[in-house]
């Protein structure tokens, strides 16, 4: 079920990132798009909510405001916005969240979003020189100095975290040193996107998934070791994540775990879609005709690639269902497992970096528990060689010839 909806309020940006998924990785499908939601589009998808709450008896949501930036809207757009969702979508508890790149975030803006229970992340790239030579302006100009005084700013006034693409370029030590400067108490990070034709910065075709090749995982430990030595660390979600999916708990999200994925995307026009950073993938492949001003939100069940997302961690590549931490791994993130000859018919890119990971974290786990706590949660230790050797050799369990024609169907060759 979607229980999350990310609304795509502005369909511009005032920064010009590099690699973002938006903008400047595959797709220029919004260009034909309004640059900024309506509040009457607002009023109509609130309603539409109202019904599919009823129907299927939830009483939670979130609602993401994201963009593009979404700070290019007015204050009043997010006062209006507040007031149609809670008037409309009664008996609803609402976990409203706004993501921004922190340019333009000053106290009145905090003000407003802690007057309207609106939790704030903000988008940042560590430390100056490397922000800077990434999240730039459209004038070439770096954002950091205004991102680290919205950060500040927000210390204690709203902020709820900070999130960082990983750029092997910085090392973890730096990265690290950075945000305990800054003082937050919880900051996320997240693999590039990116798929075999499409690489995240750096990295070599050839050497993709082979034993030795594993930069991510390799940077992931490094970091995880210096945070673990810190007493007074920040929360890191995607290791706690990670940790929990390895004591067996019933965790995970777009990228790790094997539960469905519960978020849709509303788009500036009021198109209903899938997880918009897929559109790295190819020009329009999220694309649908799915629109809140004529369906409804359950309609968005029927687009196929939706399926496939919501499903993602069921719908994997043979390799994955034989692979012993498919149940931490859940195959990836679908975005990252894309190929021009295979569609989405891939384990993910980042394939030997979570095995080698995991590996890492599990033995770590078992090293700080006793042997009675490893024994009634089922930990062994385990070694990345061994779990490479026997994906290499198993495939007991045959994908499903209708599960690889989909994913398949989506290969451009
Ligand atoms: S580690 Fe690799 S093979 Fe295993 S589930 Fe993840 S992507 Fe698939």
């Amino acid at each position: 079920m979607v229980t999350s909806f990310v609304l795509k309020v502005a369909s511009r940006c005032n920064l010009n990132c590099s690699y973002c998924y938006m903008y400047n990785l595959g797709d220029k499908t919004y260009l034909k798009q309004p640059k900024f939601m309506s509040v009457d589009t607002i009023t109509v998808f609130a309603e539409k909510l109202y019904t599919y709450c009823k129907e299927n008896k939830l009483n939670y949501l979130q609602i993401v405001f994201h963009g593009g930036e979404p700070l290019l809207l007015s204050k009043d757009f997010y006062r209006e916005s507040i007031r149609i969702f809670t008037d409309i979508v009664k008996d609803v508890y609402f976990d409203f969240v706004i993501q921004t790149n922190g340019v333009g975030l000053n106290n009145e803006w905090y003000q407003l979003f802690n007057n309207l229970n609106i939790r704030v992340g903000i988008s940042m790239d560590g430390p100056q020189k490397y922000h800077d030579e990434y999240r730039v302006f459209h004038n070439g100009k770096g954002s950091y100095n205004e991102v680290r005084e919205a950060i500040q700013l927000g210390i204690n006034n709203g902020l709820h975290g900070i999130l960082s693409v990983v750029n092997l370029k910085i090392s973890p030590r730096e990265l690290y040193d950075e945000i305990k400067s800054l003082d937050v108490n919880s900051f996320n990070i997240l693999l590039p996107d990116g798929h075999f034709d499409k690489l995240p910065d750096g990295l070599e075709k050839d050497k993709i998934n082979t034993y030795q090749y594993t930069l991510y995982a390799d940077w992931l430990i490094e970091l995880f070791t210096i945070w673990k030595q810190d007493s007074n660390r920040p929360n890191i979600r995607f290791f706690k994540t990670l940790i929990q999916l390895i004591a067996g708990e019933d965790e995970g999200d777009q990228m790790l775990g094997r539960r469905l994925n519960g978020v849709a995307v509303l788009e500036t026009n009021g198109n209903l879609e899938v997880a918009d950073s897929i559109r790295a993938c190819y020009e329009g492949i999220t694309r649908n005709n799915i629109n809140i001003h004529t369906n409804n939100i359950g309609d968005i069940f029927n687009d196929t690639l939706f399926q496939i997302y919501i499903n993602s961690h069921e719908m994997v590549a043979e390799k994955c269902l034989n692979c012993p931490v498919y149940d931490i791994c859940g195959g990836g993130f679908l975005g990252n497992r894309f190929s021009n000859d295979n569609g989405f018919d891939n384990p993910t890119i980042y394939c030997h970096d979570i095995i080698k990971l995991v590996t890492f974290l599990q033995n770590d786990l078992i090293d700080s528990l006793s042997e009675e706590a490893c024994a009634e949660m089922g930990l062994t230790k385990v070694s990345y060689d061994e779990i490479v050797g026997e994906l290499e050799m198993s495939s007991e369990i045959a994908i499903k010839e209708t599960v690889k024609n989909k994913l398949k169907a989506y290969s451009l060759v």
